[in-house]
């Protein structure tokens, strides 16, 4: 599937000597984390391995693949097609999973998403043809799952637009979730930068027995470290325990570490991945995995002496950890199956449980679904039936194909279980939920890893809890969240007392996989010929003209547009929610540009003043105004303006409307970067109190543009509307490449002016 082997060779016998040599440089063993980020510094970066300091450096990387799901693909692409590159830089891949709507089942399902989403997938579909990316149909799997059975490989470093990315980290990849912002750039040959993680080592001790799995360690671990405790850092497992556990169960713990806030989460290369890698139809690269297995884990010195490596260490044994239920409404309220029950009485949680669901990207391999189908098989056997709702969400058609083929399906089926189509579904909202009473508080548990209020299926009634597959089918038999499998037995439709014996599975199919259509297309070889498809009517999707250059003089006369007070995130300044549908285009989501943002003046927000007439108005409004008038605006902002989720639209929605200048007390720094990539004016207070000083009516220039240079400070002069005036001092953290993507009008300029040969 487009794997490109012969880089992959190159790849690894060149990897030992660049392990040795960071080694060298660092003086001192390496975890695995170091092996992947260092021997991936970007070739004109000049960080030097030994001094970068964890969790404070912004370092530049060159990884090795780029993945897209099919929500966030459509602007990244649409940038990227602004390159005027032939092809990608790097590999890359579109999925089409997010935009699938759960309703009846599978078949029916898939179709309905394809009418109603055809002008996106036919963009997707021919922008891949075009560019030499593989492109992942509508129905062939969910994004992570289909990577890991197909692309992931040990000792890499991918990036992802979507934030559970880090799957891949179960084969040994660095692979880490970004915005689509960061996937152009690096697909149109950029380099992508990172803060230098911090290292948190997790020790796995023992071995999972029973009902426990290996979800129940990252269950476990977001309870340790809560919501926020992997900030900045990479989880890297080791020990005999890691070791014990599946590829794909290794998958799950990775894949769920997003919701500790981890940067990523990592295993060093074993046995059990070469494994996986064979019975994935991969036996090529397991054969060279296998050739330099010791260097794609962490030196041995880090792992018998971890605290002196580690900027934090966790010890878990796996001979005694329990299965988990982790909720309602935040991932991180870990508890041990035994205390579950009392703790549902206690909070006065529903009981009663409405719907189980098992699948998506974190929970669908062979196992999980072996497992799952042995508790429901039993089940039918002891004449039990699902007295919950239960769904099955494969995640990718490879698995689908081949659970159906073994037989596996028909034991869900016989408890009343509904197969999804291969999508991501009820996980990210796309469930058109039957719901007898939307008021009545009530319990829903899934296999899946985000349990935020309204995640599932948009009703803040809904306690959503998480748990291991085998779990959830057993709890949705139950029809009870105070059922314990472990301890307690159920009365079945003859009126007897009944228990569940422990799940039993196989990590892999004893026929092997298989497959009859993947939904796999590959690329043209030559796209040159290949048109994109964009209707020019469409409100969805519109493609884009590139941003004028800097017109080589100072900026001057331009009014206040807002000064935006107290929190704006990312959020506040492009909205997500119904706004999402027009994430292709961004003239129609520009008109939600900073609507959640509150303006200092009046306390409300989406009303600001309009200079020109006086009048107020919504603030895309009065924007579109200004740029009527061929006025460029300036946008105020308070501290750590821009933090939250990095979002392109954000810094893309103020360029395209006419936006000239963001002035903040400070940058959350992603989103300053992303300013200066579309080339804006990120500026911050150089005294943060004169903040103070704006007014709501004044105009301003700014001054010292043709001595623009890193390190020295621009002007802006206030002119208020008595026509007093006043002078600013400014400061940037522009470098000398970034200064001359505001000079061409945005990084993606230059680019296009390097491709044509122009530069
Ligand atoms: S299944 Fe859920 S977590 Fe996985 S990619 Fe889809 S929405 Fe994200």
């Amino acid at each position: 599937m487009t794997f490109d082997l012969e880089m992959l060779r190159q790849h690894y016998a060149q990897w030992t000597q660049r392990c040795d040599d960071v080694r060298q440089s660092c003086n001192r063993p390496l975890t695995l984390t170091e092996k992947i980020l260092l021997t991936h510094l970007w070739s004109d970066s000049n960080a030097s391995p030994a001094q970068l300091r964890r969790g404070v450096d912004y370092v530049d990387f060159a990884p090795d693949r780029v993945a897209m799901q099919d929500a966030t693909a459509q602007m990244a692409l649409l940038q990227f097609m602004q390159a005027g590159r032939p092809s990608v830089a790097v590999p890359s891949t579109v999925h089409c999973d997010h935009l699938i709507q759960a309703k009846a089942g599978a078949a029916t399902d898939l179709r309905e998403a394809v009418d109603k989403n055809k002008e996106v997938f036919d963009f997707l579909s021919s922008v891949s043809d075009k560019y030499g990316i593989g492109f992942w149909k509508p129905g062939a799997g969910i994004i992570h799952q289909v990577i890991l059975e197909n692309y992931a490989f040990p000792g890499g470093l991918m990036i992802g637009t979507d934030s559970h990315t880090p799957n891949a980290g179960g084969l040994g990849m660095i692979a880490i979730g970004v915005g689509g912002a960061d996937a152009c750039d690096v697909m149109a040959g950029l380099a992508w930068e990172l803060k230098m993680p911090r290292i948190i080592g997790v020790h796995l001790r023992g071995k999972l027995s029973g009902w426990a799995s290996a979800k129940d360690v990252i269950l476990k671990v977001a309870g340790i470290l809560t919501v926020k405790g992997g900030t900045d850092a990479i989880l890297e497992y080791f020990g005999d325990g890691a070791q014990s556990l599946s590829a794909t169960g290794k998958s799950t713990i990775c894949n769920m570490g997003a919701e500790i806030g981890a940067t990523t989460s990592i295993f060093g290369y074993d046995h059990r991945m070469a494994e996986y890698l064979r019975g994935t139809g991969r036996k090529d690269v397991a054969t060279m995995t296998d050739a330099i297995a010791s260097h794609l884990t962490g030196d041995p010195e880090v792992y018998a002496n971890p605290t002196a490596y580690f900027d934090q260490v966790i010890e878990i044994n796996l001979d005694e950890l329990e299965p988990h239920i982790n909720g309602p409404f935040t991932p991180d309220l870990a508890w041990p199956l035994s205390q579950f029950a009392q703790a549902v009485r206690e909070h006065g949680w529903p009981a009663q449980l409405d719907v189980g669901l098992i699948g998506s990207c974190t929970n669908s391999s062979y196992e999980d679904i072996s497992r799952s189908a042995s508790i429901a098989a039993q089940a039918a056997s002891k004449k039990l039936k699902a007295q919950s709702e239960f769904t099955i969400t494969p995640g990718s058609e490879m698995v689908r194909y081949t659970v159906e083929r073994d037989g596996l399906l028909e034991h869900f089926d016989a408890i009343g279980g509904v197969v999804l189509a291969n999508a991501c579904g009820p996980c990210i909202g796309q469930w058109a939920r039957h719901s007898d009473d939307p008021q009545r508080k009530n319990s829903i548990i899934t296999s899946f890893n985000r349990n935020f209020a309204k995640r599932n299926d948009g009703n803040p009634n809904t306690h959503a809890f998480v748990a291991s597959p085998e779990i959830v089918t057993a709890l949705a038999i139950a029809g009870d969240l105070t059922f314990n499998p472990m301890t307690d037995s159920l009365i079945n439709t003859e009126g007897f007392e009944v228990t569940l014996d422990e799940p039993q599975g196989l990590a892999f199919p004893p026929k092997g996989f298989e497959v009859a259509d993947s939904g796999y297309q590959a690329p043209a070889i030559d796209g040159a010929s290949v048109k994109v498809h964009v209707h020019p009517d469409s409100d969805r999707l519109q493609l884009l003209d590139p941003f004028a250059a800097w017109e080589g003089t100072d900026l001057t006369g331009m009014p206040l547009l807002i000064k935006a007070q107290g929190k704006c995130t990312t959020d506040h300044i492009s909205m997500a929610g119904p706004w999402l549908k027009y994430r292709g285009h961004l003239d129609n989501i520009s008109n939600n540009m900073l609507i959640g943002a509150v303006n200092a003046y009046t306390g409300q927000t989406n009303s600001v003043r309009n200079q020109l007439t006086g009048a107020y108005g919504a603030v895309p409004e009065v924007q579109r105004a200004y740029k009527a008038a061929g006025l460029g605006s300036v946008v105020v902002g308070d501290e750590n303006y821009g933090e939250g989720s990095s979002r392109e639209h954000a810094a893309m929605e103020p360029r395209h409307l006419g936006v000239r200048v963001i002035l903040v007390r400070s940058f959350a720094r992603i989103h300053e970067t992303n300013l200066k990539k579309q080339g804006m004016l990120a500026l911050t207070f150089a005294n943060k109190a004169d903040y103070d000083l704006i007014q709501e009516n004044d105009r301003m220039d700014v001054l010292g543009l043709n001595e623009f240079r890193p390190g020295q400070a621009l002007r802006m002069r206030l002119t208020h509307e008595d026509g007093s005036a006043k002078e600013l001092q400014l400061n940037h953290s522009y470098n000398e490449a970034q200064i001359a993507w505001f000079r061409a009008g945005g990084a993606l300029n230059i680019i296009r002016a390097q491709a044509a040969g122009h530069s």
